[in-house]
């Protein structure tokens, strides 16, 4: 292949997608080479931002690579790709499936919760055989977080899997975010909450103050079809809890990114594993430069020249950096980098930060990979990006996206 690309991005998760985005709205000729989809299909919905400035001030976490600016200019960039998430000076909170409220730095606006000293009624619309889903105790502690509210729990039965249902098989939230998603579902929700209001209204009660509950992803938003998306007129405000796993809104915005970057002329190779690269240093001393990337697909090799790689392949859950027990090995798995491993592995409470999360890839302010040992950088022309950085915790810090979505903004940057 003599085809040259201004950059080879490895890794198809959030900073993946987000680098490879970036690269192409800049005009860049640029492929991602993917072997799976990554961690979004864990994602809740929402964009973890954690106390920015605060990790700022941690020495060598990744938000240290960062100006406040390029944090902010990440945001803006989800907001515009996704304009169902609002961007806002304070952390917001969405209900979580157990009923319970969490932070959240970005989320699409049917997530955004009222005011809790506000006063108004819950109706938690429940579709029936929901996998991993208990009303009762939802509903109370939704009550217990808004104690000016009244919480009712409705159940609906769907008439596409109602013989799933009868079957005693459990239905995902993905596979209700599919029937919401069709026109035929989008119908069977209006009518139903139609219903709802007509039932308050015979009973004399004000509809004012009604809000829908839905456990899945009900919104067209994340539409990566070619058709104009079906929107019902719902008579009722709807909102949605955050995901759970398997989650909906992560399966629908890995497709979304997906169509986004190709729709924007980015290339794409999925189920391919980059296995290693070729290139040296020009002179004595200097970093080396990155040539070629060596792929396997579909049983072949392939070589595919690139001027500039970014290395998003996820770290230690996303399969970028390989753990053997027996040999008591780790590294990263393309351009044999050197990681920063903490002397333990792990420590005793379960719920504190644990010292292997933060095994990563030390870099320098352009995030071009460093030796440990010397501080020299050792490929020029290589980012790494997301869960691949080195120094932080995406459970204990809250910064997943944050961290995922403005590394691969900048990275996309300097290409
Ligand atoms: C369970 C869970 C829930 C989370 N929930 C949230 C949340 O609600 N909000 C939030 O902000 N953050 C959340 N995060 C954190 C956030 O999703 C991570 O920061 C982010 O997913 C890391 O993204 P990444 O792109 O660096 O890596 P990943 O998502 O892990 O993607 C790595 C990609 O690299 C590919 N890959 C690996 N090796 C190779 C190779 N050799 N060749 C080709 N491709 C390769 C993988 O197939 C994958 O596509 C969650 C994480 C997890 C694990």
């Amino acid at each position: 292949m003599n085809e040259m690309w201004d950059a080879i991005v490895v890794g198809g998760g959030l900073a993946g997608w987000t680098a490879g985005i970036r690269a192409a709205q800049r005009g860049k000729k640029v492929l991602l080479v993917t072997e799976g989809v990554g961690t979004l299909f864990y994602f809740s919905g929402i964009f973890d931002y954690g106390d920015v400035e605060g990790l700022r001030h941690l020495p060598k976490h990744p938000y240290t690579l960062f100006d406040s600016q390029a944090i902010l200019q990440g945001q803006h960039f989800v907001q515009k790709i996704c304009p169902e998430y609002v961007v806002s000076d304070l952390p917001q909170t969405a209900f979580t499936v157990l009923g319970t409220v969490r932070q959240g730095d970005l989320m699409p606006r049917s997530m955004v919760l009222p005011d809790r000293q506000g006063q108004g009624t819950f109706v938690l619309l429940v579709p029936e055989g929901l996998k991993d889903f208990f009303p009762e105790i939802v509903a109370a502690n939704m009550t217990r977080e808004f104690p000016g509210w009244q919480v009712s729990v409705k159940k609906m039965q769907v008439e596409a899997l109602a013989e799933w249902t009868r079957l005693g098989k459990n239905v995902s939230s993905i596979d209700y975010a599919a029937i919401w998603r069709s026109e035929a579902g989008q119908r069977a929700l209006a009518q139903e909450i139609e219903e709802i209001k007509r039932q308050y209204q015979e009973a004399g009660k004000s509809t004012s103050q009604i809000v829908v509950v839905l456990p899945s992803l009900v919104r067209g938003y994340f539409d990566s079809s070619r058709t104009k998306p079906f929107r019902n007129e719902i008579s009722l405000p709807v909102m949605e809890m955050s995901s759970f796993v398997p989650s909906p809104h992560g399966r629908y915005l890995a497709e979304y990114l997906k169509h986004t970057f190709t729709d924007l002329g980015g290339e794409l190779m999925i189920g391919a594993r980059a296995v290693s690269i070729n290139g040296e240093a020009t002179a004595e001393g200097q970093a080396k430069a990155g040539q070629e990337l060596i792929v396997h697909s579909m049983g072949k090799s392939l070589r595919l020249k690139g001027k500039k790689f970014i290395l998003a392949t996820g770290g230690l859950l996303g399969g970028g950096i390989k753990v053997s027990m027996a040999r008591k090995s780790i590294s990263e798995g393309v351009f044999d980098l050197p990681l920063y491993v903490p002397n333990e592995w792990s420590g005793p409470k379960f719920f504190a930060p644990q010292p292997f999360t933060q095994v990563g890839v030390e870099t320098d302010e352009f995030m071009r990979p460093l030796d440990p040992t010397s501080g020299q950088v050792v490929w020029g022309n290589v980012h790494v990006v997301g869960r691949m950085l080195a120094h932080w915790d995406p459970w204990t810090q809250r910064c997943g996206g944050g961290v995922s979505v403005t590394s691969g903004y900048v990275a996309a940057e300097l290409i």
